[in-house]
């Protein structure tokens, strides 16, 4: 067993699943300030994991974005230590939103959360979810990413309030900061970020042009025929969630005057 906490602890909650991976990343950061990062779901064992853990310094609760498996722990946590939440607020409440989560401070695009032992910088990253923080910890320059960023699984963009176009900015976003290490709201610590980060969106682009080349055989075309082309290298028991990834690219594409969608009859066009 450890016999002390590392500077910032990764602790994993127990709701693995396809979405999740091994489980939601919190983050407990410091050693006598602590800040805690997603606290995650509400889920007693981990509420009373973290608690413990944090042994009664944790200053301030932090949210990377208000999808369920992130932010619903928060309020409680929040009453129980009587500590301030931060993070963005909800801006549009698809199924995948916890309505509970109401910072105390808002957080905008730059914010630094300083204490004696570190500093957090606020880097806003819309793509997965429109109200999406990554927080940038200084001094070790550790980027934790939330789910802009995951180990394990690919990051789901579901529009309305993901975006594909965001989320390629928001990749764009993190070559300029200086950091050697991601902690991503699912799986473990990721060494070499520009490298991971290439890769995303290399792959991202590669899709994006499968799109372009399947859409441009069978257009007109529905999302629910597209991905059957499109995702061919995937498993079709998970095309129904391909399908939101899909459409976040057709939804790009449409922004770009590529394609065009006939909204009556859901069916999209290569222009
Ligand atoms: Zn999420």
């Amino acid at each position: 067993m450890k016999m002390s906490r590392d500077f910032i602890e990764k602790v994993t909650a127990s709701n693995a699943s396809v979405f999740t991976g091994p489980g939601t990343n919190s983050y407990l950061i410091g050693r006598n300030d602590i800040t805690l990062v997603d606290p995650g779901p509400k889920i007693d064992a981990h509420i009373e994991n973290l608690v413990k853990l944090g042994k009664g310094k944790i200053k301030r609760i932090l949210v990377t974005h208000t999808h369920r498996d992130h932010s619903p722990a928060a309020k409680v946590l929040g009453e129980m230590l009587e500590v301030p939440l931060m993070g963005r607020l909800l801006e549009i409440d698809d199924s995948l939103q916890d309505r509970s989560f109401k910072p105390d401070r808002v957080l905008e695009h730059g914010d630094l959360i300083k204490t004696e032992e570190y500093t957090i910088e606020t880097v806003h990253t819309p793509g997965h979810a429109s109200n999406h923080l990554c927080y940038f910890i200084q001094e070790q320059k550790v980027m934790l990413t939330g789910d802009h960023i995951m180990n394990g699984s690919t990051v789901v963009i579901a529009h309305p309030d993901g975006s594909m176009k965001d989320y390629l900015k928001s990749l764009e976003l993190l070559r300029n900061y200086n950091f050697n290490k991601i902690g991503p709201g699912h799986g473990d610590f990721l060494e070499d970020p520009m490298a991971v980060v290439d890769w995303i969106i290399d792959h991202r682009l590669e899709r994006e042009r499968k799109v372009v080349s399947k859409l441009k055989t069978f257009s007109p075309v529905t999302s629910k025929d597209l991905v059957i082309s499109v995702y061919d290298d995937v498993d079709s028991k998970l095309h129904p969630i391909a399908i939101w990834s899909l459409e976040a690219h057709l939804y790009k594409l449409l922004e770009d005057g590529i394609v065009t969608y006939d909204l009556t009859d859901k069916i999209w066009s290569f222009k």
